[in-house]
């Protein structure tokens, strides 16, 4: 069984959870079918962004440079990672000047992905979370398991025990309001001794300099208007040429991800306030290399909605942990690959191809297409298991012969009739876990076809 099976077979012990986590995500994928119906030139935006990233993918290092040369102009700091370790140094290094002990960080997908709450607890430095979501999992000591709503996967009642357990709130009490105000009360705390705010970036305009992040509390506003040091960690692939390209992109973004028509707030970043810094870390980590991969560099156009997520039958019914990566769903699944393919070259395998994915990606990503081409590479690279290189090998030498394909048919279901059904629904054939086979039918479809045809 893969990692990924392994994992989704533990969620779905739980038949209540997977009920509601597969409800509580296609509610949103039904907003955000609502919302994005009502918007009339929607197949028009999600070309133009489509068309921006491929300008901004195959001009990549112009516009960075460009970036880089008016955000220094604006008094900004700017570093380059090569990978997660350097960004972590960049990172630790500045708390270092300025002996920061604690900072809050708003949400950030790219500090999950380089590991850098881990890194700095380990250098001796508190990491405060302040997104609600991200906070929830931070104090259940456990990664996030959907891109936008990172705690998906919890119960109200949950958290309540939770803060009850961490902050002392009234025992039983799940009210979602009492258990933010709690939340908001302790997190003003941080915020108020944090000297250093790090947040993550949407969208990095190269004509300005300026970053734009976008969330729904407020919380990296907070974060860098009361600390002396703001940090932007950003991959390269979230440049925009223009500001008024930036419209096509927020119009987008909370539309497919929640079904909002817009973030609550949408905050400009652009140069540090008299006394304080402000730095900027671009970091690849494998995005260069996934560029120059001709099938897969369309991936790095991702604004990380989320929304393929929602859709994917997969995703909602196995729950975000089960993907064992930074990113779950369909674009992690072919995002990761890319970082180890040998650790990841399961999850290429988990869809069903359905093409979802594809219909809602605001950037028009052909993720489905892609995760079939990973699937190839898998294959021809030799990184799949022998339980399945091998009967699909056999499988493709009955196929391609239709004589072989006819005598194979014919034996099958004579030995599946003849079968008692406990031997053919074993626990060794995995794929009779949780469904039965079906019976084999009298006779194939071309038998049939031979005897009918004149009818
Ligand atoms: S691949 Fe498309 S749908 Fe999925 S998170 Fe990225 S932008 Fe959203």
């Amino acid at each position: 069984m893969s990692e990924h099976s392994k994992k989704a077979s533990v969620f779905i012990e739980n038949e209540q959870r997977t009920s509601w986590h597969d409800e509580s995500l296609w509610f949103v994928r039904k907003k955000r079918d609502a919302i994005a119906f009502k918007t009339t030139q929607w197949e028009s935006l999600r070309n133009a962004a489509s068309q921006i990233k491929d300008n901004v993918l195959s001009n990549l290092d112009i516009y960075l440079l460009e970036f880089e040369t008016n955000a220094k102009k604006n008094g900004v700091t700017v570093h380059w990672a090569e990978d997660a370790i350097e960004h972590n140094q960049i990172i630790h290094q500045i708390l270092n000047n300025h002996k920061a002990k604690k900072i809050v960080k708003s949400k950030s997908m790219l500090t999950e992905e380089c590991g850098l709450n881990h890194y700095l607890d380990e250098h001796g430095i508190e990491v405060i979370d302040t997104d609600l979501g991200e906070r929830i999992i931070q104090l259940r000591n456990e990664p996030p398991s959907h891109i936008v709503l990172p705690a998906i996967h919890i119960k109200k009642e949950e958290v309540g025990e939770l803060f009850h357990e961490k902050w002392g709130t009234e025992k039983g009490n799940a009210d979602p309001t009492c258990l933010t105000h709690s939340a908001r009360r302790e997190l003003r705390k941080n915020f108020d001794e944090a000297e250093v705010a790090i947040t993550g970036v949407n969208f990095a305009i190269a004509e300005t300099g300026g970053v734009v992040v976008c969330t729904n509390e407020g919380n990296s506003d907070l974060g860098c208007h009361t600390a002396t040091v703001q940090i932007h960690c950003m991959g390269i692939e979230k440049i925009i040429p223009k500001t008024e390209h930036l419209g096509v992109f927020t119009r987008l973004l909370a539309r497919s991800a929640t079904g909002q028509p817009t973030t609550i707030y949408t905050s400009h970043y652009h140069k540090p306030r008299p006394g304080t810094e402000m730095h900027i870390i671009l970091l690849d980590n494998g995005r260069s290399q996934q560029l120059g991969r001709e099938k897969f560099r369309n991936s790095l156009k991702c604004i990380r909605c989320g929304a393929c997520l929602n859709t994917c039958p997969i995703y909602r019914r196995s729950g975000g942990h089960s993907y064992h990566a930074t990113i779950p769903g369909p674009i992690g699944s072919i995002l990761s690959p890319n970082i180890d393919l040998k650790k990841y070259s399961d999850l290429p395998f988990a869809s069903t191809l359905c093409g979802s994915c594809s219909d809602v990606c605001p950037v028009k990503i052909n993720i489905h297409e892609q995760l079939y081409h990973w699937r190839q590479e898998i294959y021809s690279r030799g990184n799949l298991p022998k339980s399945k290189s091998i009967p699909l090998k056999i499988t493709k030498s009955i196929l391609e012969n239709p004589k072989i394909y006819n005598v194979a048919g014919n034996f099958a279901r004579k030995v599946l009739k003849i079968l008692p059904e406990p031997i053919v629904n074993t626990s060794a054939n995995i794929w009779s876990i949780g469904r039965d086979l079906p019976k084999p039918p009298e006779e194939s479809f071309k038998e049939w076809y031979k005897k009918n045809k004149d009818e």
